[in-house]
């Protein structure tokens, strides 16, 4: 059993049964799970969530599968971390960061994926497939592999070597495709015609999947001791992530875990070398303009977001913010978030530090606020990044002269 009440038009309002389909048959939008709250608050007292297992699915009551049977790699209830010695450098108060880093396979990806295969399976399909920029193929092949499903993911051929061997080693198919982002996406929507019974979870899939998202503020509330952050920083690709925090926090009011609506403010993070959201943010408009992805965050790298608007539109309402930052700028942010904090980040945890960095100095996030700042991706994925300069300190031979001589020097 589910709270699941059916699904609606983000963009119209329709009102659609539960089904594998992403948009409305009238306008196009897309669609949007929606919940019976006030069976779901039953079920979502602290009590019963803290006597559940700490993985996503203790938050079940409004994830649309049950708890009982999902496909569960032990995604969710990552560390909330107290970043202070990250604030004091940014001239921050209150800071936390939320360590996705230390998901099953290293990305906030886990979440969306337990619940969309989930969904999946209890609805008949017997292949997992996506259009990924890395971490979602990975994250796709290690939870069908879990599940018994087969799996076909679908990646650009220049994804990082790490994530294409992170993701072949579960066993099942791999497509690199010679071309962007973009491209892989379509290429899968265009597949889908032919094989309606797979299960791709970001597209067919998209209005379950990224339900999974809602997760990251429902911990981060939880960690807090049943509160909301005043401001949080989100990176992003397609923007979907970004706009489920936002629902999760509303959600949480809905059920009664926070005693009114709060006012989190969102802010949003990208790279240089692809922010056509950032450039809309900017330009006060809500038309998203395609870009060509060129930079080093490459999960980040999706030059036509599927979720770009709604994202500008959360942030707006919020009063956050979107910036963006050059590709030193992010490995900057990688090693400041290493070098002050202990925590190895990925390229996307690059771009959220370092415009957190960039948003702190200029006085969009601010002192008195409790920020949280939501780091998805663990670095050993994207090692390459960094460059020749993060090698041994010396290279010396097995000897104490030879040590010695370097103290001399
Ligand atoms: C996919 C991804 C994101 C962005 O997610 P969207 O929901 O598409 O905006 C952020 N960080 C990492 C590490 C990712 O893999
Ligand atoms: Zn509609």
């Amino acid at each position: 059993m589910t709270f699941v009440k059916g699904m609606s038009c983000r963009e119209c309002g329709r009102s659609y049964p539960v089904q594998a389909q992403q948009v409305c048959e009238w306008c196009f939008g897309p669609l949007e799970v929606v919940y019976d709250y006030e069976a779901a608050s039953r079920e979502m007292t602290p009590e019963q969530i803290a006597s559940r297992p700490p993985t996503l699915w203790r938050y079940w009551p409004l994830l649309p599968a049950e708890a009982e049977g999902a496909i569960d790699l032990g995604a969710g209830y990552t560390p909330l971390v107290r970043a202070d010695r990250l604030a004091a450098e940014l001239g921050l108060g209150e800071l936390w960061v939320k360590n996705d880093g230390l998901q099953p396979t290293g990305s906030f990806k886990d979440r969306v994926v337990s619940v969309a295969l989930t969904v999946a399976r209890d609805m008949g399909c017997k292949v997992a497939a996506c259009a990924s920029t890395g971490n979602l193929a990975n994250s796709v092949a290690a939870h069908a592999a879990l599940a018994g499903m087969s799996s076909i993911v679908f990646v650009p051929a220049d994804v990082e070597p790490a994530k294409l061997r992170a993701t072949a080693v579960y066993g099942g198919t791999l497509v690199a495709v010679e071309g962007d982002y973009d491209h892989v996406n379509r290429l899968c929507a265009e597949l889908l015609g032919d094989h309606p019974d797979w299960a791709v979870v970001n597209v067919n899939l998209r209005a379950y999947y990224s339900e999974g998202s809602k997760t990251l503020a429902f911990e981060v509330a939880e960690q807090l001791g049943w509160a909301a952050p005043d401001h949080v920083v989100v990176p992003i690709a397609s923007g979907s992530q970004l706009t489920k925090i936002h629902k999760g926090f509303g959600e949480l009011a809905e059920v009664g875990l926070l005693a009114e609506k709060p006012s989190v403010r969102i802010s949003g993070a990208q790279p240089k070398g692809c922010s056509p959201v950032a450039t809309a943010f900017a330009e006060g408009s809500r038309r998203i303009k395609p870009v060509r992805p060129s930079t080093v965050a490459k999960s980040l790298a999706i030059g036509d977001p599927a979720d770009g608007v709604y994202a500008v539109d959360v942030v707006r309402s919020t009063g956050g913010a979107i910036e963006s930052v050059t590709d030193e700028e992010i490995v900057e942010g990688i090693r400041l978030l290493a070098r002050t904090e202990g925590i190895f980040t990925e390229t996307a945890g690059g771009v959220t530090v370092a415009v957190l960095a960039k948003l702190a100095a200029a006085g969009v996030v601010r002192s008195d606020e409790r920020v949280v700042c939501y780091v998805t991706g663990t670095g050993v994925k994207t090692v390459d990044a960094l460059g020749p300069a993060a090698g041994p300190t010396f290279t010396i031979p097995p000897s104490v002269e030879a040590f010695n001589r370097l103290v001399e020097t």
